[in-house]
């Protein structure tokens, strides 16, 4: 790719190179301590390139050049409509990069290329949904008493402090970035210490559209250290915080000091209901992706599977047999249907939940142990497994496993099974197949949970609201009310009437 000079004098790089910087006011950086790490391909254990690896002092400088930006920048002054059509630019920026970003996802993940290519376009589809949407988002005009006028205006939040995961890396940063800068906002990105590639290459194609200095800034680094920094600091005024629930109350506890706006989105355990009348083709597809995509190794996997007794024999046997033909492999080929496990921590873990279902007395009916992929034995890779003859007390039940791990149980009716899908400190994600609307819309509105799939797979798109209920965090992404969590309301009350107001009458 050519090297030509944007209007933030960024360099426009290759999206995959050999090392990557820090981006802190604009300008890619090396660490003050000149620290680097490697990042590597889970499917390869290869590496792929060298990352620069933030240390408390370029922390500190992130948060000073997005204080700064935020105070006395411009951007959040630019007419709306000036800073939609920046975010446009960076969507577009996006998809004329689509299948160079593609290949870092895949590369910096080892998640398969189908995967990483509704991701990538997902991420695309964020920015030109919030450039459109925050063209509507104004504050109110509010009835008063006598000669007051009142209106209110939505302002930005600030400087927010942005955490991401690991599972979908440029995704979570898009979902993230996107709602802040549109409200006018400045951030700092900490990505995934496993996974910064893409969040990187993000940052850079915010400057290249034309985002001025010190709005978007990016620190791969290590969570304990940088991440916490970034919670405790006084200049920072909101966290948005993706991963796992420990970390999440840890963050809202600590964040609380400073009383910072918070947003979390934890962790899931999310019921996955199959009734009698439902169409059991559609139901064993849709459960497959449900829990598979990805590697299972997603905040929604529908972990949990109900399925009635009468139909419980004809899903189970179809479900197993597809499960057992799922394609492990070249993760850049599009025929391979899950890719490898983040690390070998995290196959360990993983591992650990089905030895324990094993010890617990439950039955593995498909995969159950690391799984050999050909060509890729220095790869982390688990084989995708279903485990039956499991009870509501057992620790693959409860647990969030964040891998190609489902538990199946059997139910008899639809209070049972409703008490079953509640029965967890959970409540992100939730499926219901049936052909009776009535009963989905019941269930709906039963299950506490954030998002409620009837009939399909798919849990999000632009616009629908993401985020969970009860330890599963709180705050909604991906939608308009995500606007409300990046803005602060200021109410204008003004007086007109005829004669000036004494009410101590003196
Ligand atoms: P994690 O361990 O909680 O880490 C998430 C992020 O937090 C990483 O960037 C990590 O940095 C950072 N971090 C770690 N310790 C920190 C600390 N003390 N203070 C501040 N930041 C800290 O989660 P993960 O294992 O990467 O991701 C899996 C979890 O994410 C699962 O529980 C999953 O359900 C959840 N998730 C939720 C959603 C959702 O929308 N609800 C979406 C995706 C994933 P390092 O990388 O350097 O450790
Ligand atoms: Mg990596």
């Amino acid at each position: 790719m050519a090297t030509v000079k944007d209007q933030n004098k960024m360099e426009v790089l290759p999206v995959k190179r050999e090392h990557y910087s820090l981006i802190i006011g604009g300008e890619r950086v090396e660490s003050v301590s000149g620290e680097t790490y490697t990042t590597y391909n889970p499917a390869t254990g290869e590496a792929v390139a060298t990352v620069a690896k933030a240390s408390i002092e370029d922390a500190e400088r992130a948060v000073q050049a997005a204080r700064q930006a935020f105070d006395k920048g411009k951007w959040k002054r630019f007419p709306v409509g000036k800073r939609a059509r920046v975010i446009n630019k960076i969507a577009s920026i996006m998809r004329s990069r689509f299948n160079e970003l593609v290949e870092l996802e895949v590369l910096d993940s080892g998640k398969s290329v189908s995967a990483a290519q509704g991701q990538v376009m997902q991420a695309i589809e964020d920015f030109e949904f919030y450039a459109g949407a925050i063209v509507g988002h104004r504050g109110n005009v509010n009835n008063m008493p006598g000669p007051f006028f009142n209106y209110t205006q939505k302002e930005p939040v600030g400087v927010c402090a942005q955490i991401i995961p690991w599972n979908y890396p440029l995704m979570m940063a898009a979902w993230k970035i996107a709602p802040a800068i549109a409200a006018g906002c400045t951030v700092i990105l900490k990505p995934a210490s496993l996974t910064p590639l893409t969040a990187i290459v993000l940052t850079e194609i915010c400057h290249e559209a034309g985002v001025p200095e010190g709005v978007v800034n990016v620190l791969p680094g290590s969570g304990s250290k940088i991440g916490n920094y970034l919670v405790e600091h006084p200049h920072v005024d909101k966290v948005a915080f993706t991963g796992s629930t420990p970390i999440g109350k840890d963050i809202m506890a600590k964040a609380s000091q400073t009383l910072k706006r918070v947003t979390l989105e934890l962790g899931g355990k999310s019921p996955n209901i199959v009734f009698d009348d439902a169409d059991v083709d559609a139901a064993v597809d849709g459960s497959l992706f449900g829990i598979f995509y990805n590697t299972g190794q997603s905040c929604e996997a529908r972990s949990r599977l109900y399925v009635h007794e009468d139909i419980y024999e004809e899903f189970m046997e179809k479900f197993v047999e597809k499960t057992k033909r799922l394609k492990l492999g070249n993760t850049l080929d599009a025929g391979t249907h899950v890719g490898a496990i983040i690390s070998q921590d995290q196959l360990e873990t993983i591992d650990g939940y089905v030895q324990s279902a094993i010890q617990d007395g439950a039955t593995v009916l498909a995969g159950g142990k690391p799984a050999k992929v050909e060509g890729y034995e220095n790869g982390y890779w688990y084989e995708p497994t279903v485990i039956a003859d499991v009870n509501h007390d057992m620790k693959v039940v409860r647990e969030e496993i964040f891998g190609p791990v489902v538990v199946v149980m059997k139910f008899k009716d639809e209070r049972e099974v409703l008490g079953l899908a509640n029965d967890s400190e959970y409540g992100l994600g939730s499926a219901v197949w049936t052909k009776d609307h009535a009963r989905a819309t019941r269930v709906a509105n039963e299950i506490r949970a954030g998002i409620v799939m009837v009939n399909t797979p798919f849990s999000a798109f632009p616009g629908t609201p993401f985020g969970g209920y009860k330890q599963s965090g709180f705050g909604r992404e991906l939608c308009i009310e995500t606007l409300d969590l990046y803005t602060e309301t200021k109410s204008v009350l003004s007086y007109f009437g005829p004669k000036p107001l004494n009410p101590f009458g003196l």
